[in-house]
């Protein structure tokens, strides 16, 4: 179980860089340069287990090693358990494939309408801009094509993107994704959000980002001003565990709000980072402080080499129990399974439903009581009726 200590601080500072000058460390593109991306680096920062050592010889063939200097000030490296650390970090487990899992599980390959650009809902497409990442999640759904480690031959066609988006006039949703977009250049993100925008069925573009929390120094005043320009714009990032919500993500979706930008939050429920009810509460509690609503909880893509990682679904559905009624109804995603085979996003819900009997439905509420409601209307239940004409007029 990931302990969580109550009341945690909102951690800022420079941590291990503090010799490093304010204006270096505040610096997106210095951020990208330091990286840790290799065992030695990583050990001379920590001690590594084992588990780790032999999930970093690996790392390269599967998935890139890389963490921010800013995000690895979050790991607790006195605490093997750290959930920090376990997402960023390579194990062995990495190494077992279990009989579920495949590279692509959402069949994302299948449903390319262009090269970058999957096209699964009739009403929405999802715009893969880049491979690139500011870190990599062990457990990422796309590390078949991400940080090129598995040598994916991944270029997307942006032009060709445009000009099927441009003659698909059902499409009034597009979606940025990656790889994390926010790594392209602010002349690069104003072409791409310029162009969409002047697709007129098009009428909301969203970017999906962990940026904000792996390099919030990303999020400059200039980047907010490209936002603005093309609003509505909107932006799910991806927090796991409290520990993330640092004093300079907070700053950072500070600043996204006041570029108009709405929030939501996508998590995946991961063993022993986010699998029990305490953890995901102060999760979701800090999110709504930093103006961030919980949008989904995913269950793990059966993605290769991700089982130690997986939680049992009906755990899952108890951590939504124990939210639903017992916090602010903002603060509760919607727990989901992107189904195998590009099925879509499918949600699982806990059942609040009794029974359904011939005019009453029997509903728990979030103390176990149980509560009745008449389910009819005055046109099918005559017996609703109060006649205060006489009953012949009824008739
Ligand atoms: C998740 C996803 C979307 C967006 O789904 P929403 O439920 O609208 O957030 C669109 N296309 C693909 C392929 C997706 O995986």
């Amino acid at each position: 179980m990931a302990k969580i200590k109550k009341r945690m601080p909102w951690f800022s500072g420079q941590g291990l860089w503090k010799e490093t000058p304010a204006e270096d460390w505040g610096s997106w593109s210095w951020q990208l340069r330091n990286r840790i991306t290799n065992i030695s680096q990583l050990e001379s920062l920590m001690t590594l287990t084992e588990a780790e050592k032999a999930g970093c010889e690996f790392a390269n063939e599967k998935l890139a090693l890389a963490i921010t200097p800013y995000f690895f000030n979050l790991i607790d490296r006195e605490d093997k358990d750290c959930p920090i650390r376990k997402q960023l970090i390579p194990r062995d487990n990495e190494m077992t494939v279990a009989p579920w899992e495949t590279l692509d599980p959402l069949a994302e390959d299948s449903h390319l309408v262009v090269p970058g650009l999957v096209h699964r809902y009739p009403d929405r497409a999802l715009f893969l801009v880049t491979n690139h990442c500011a870190a990599y999640c062990r457990y990422c759904t796309r590390s078949r094509l991400v940080s090129n480690s598995q040598g994916y031959d991944f270029h997307p066609q942006i032009e060709q993107a445009f000009e099927y988006l441009e003659k698909t006039p059902h499409i009034r949703d597009v979606l940025i994704s990656g790889g994390d977009p926010l790594l392209l250049s602010d002349k690069k993100l104003d072409y791409l959000l310029g162009r969409l925008h002047a697709i007129e069925h098009i009428e909301f573009v969203r970017i999906g980002s962990r940026i904000p929390v792996f390099l919030p120094q990303r999020i400059t005043s200039e980047l907010c001003d490209i936002f603005l320009k093309h609003e509505p714009l909107w932006m799910s990032i991806h927090v796991n565990h409290p520990a993330e919500c640092s004093e300079e993500l907070r700053e950072a979706t500070g600043r996204l709000s006041r570029a108009g930008i709405p929030l939501g939050n996508q998590s995946v429920l991961l063993r022993g980072v986010n699998d029990d009810v305490e953890t995901m509460k102060e999760l979701v509690h800090r999110l709504l402080q930093m103006r961030v609503r919980p949008y989904y909880l995913y269950q793990l893509d059966a993605i290769t080499g991700s089982s130690h990682f997986k939680v049992d679904l009906k755990k899952g559905i108890e951590i939504i129990q124990g939210l639903r009624g017992h916090t602010t109804g903002y603060a509760i995603p919607q727990y989901v399974i992107d189904a195998p085979q590009g099925g879509g996003k499918i949600p699982v819900n806990p059942d609040y439903v009794e029974g359904i009997n011939e005019g009453e439905i029997v509903l728990r509420n979030f103390e176990g009581k149980i509560f009745r409601y008449a389910t009819g209307t005055l046109e099918t239940e005559k017996s609703a009726e109060k006649p205060g004409f006489p009953a012949e007029l009824y008739a």
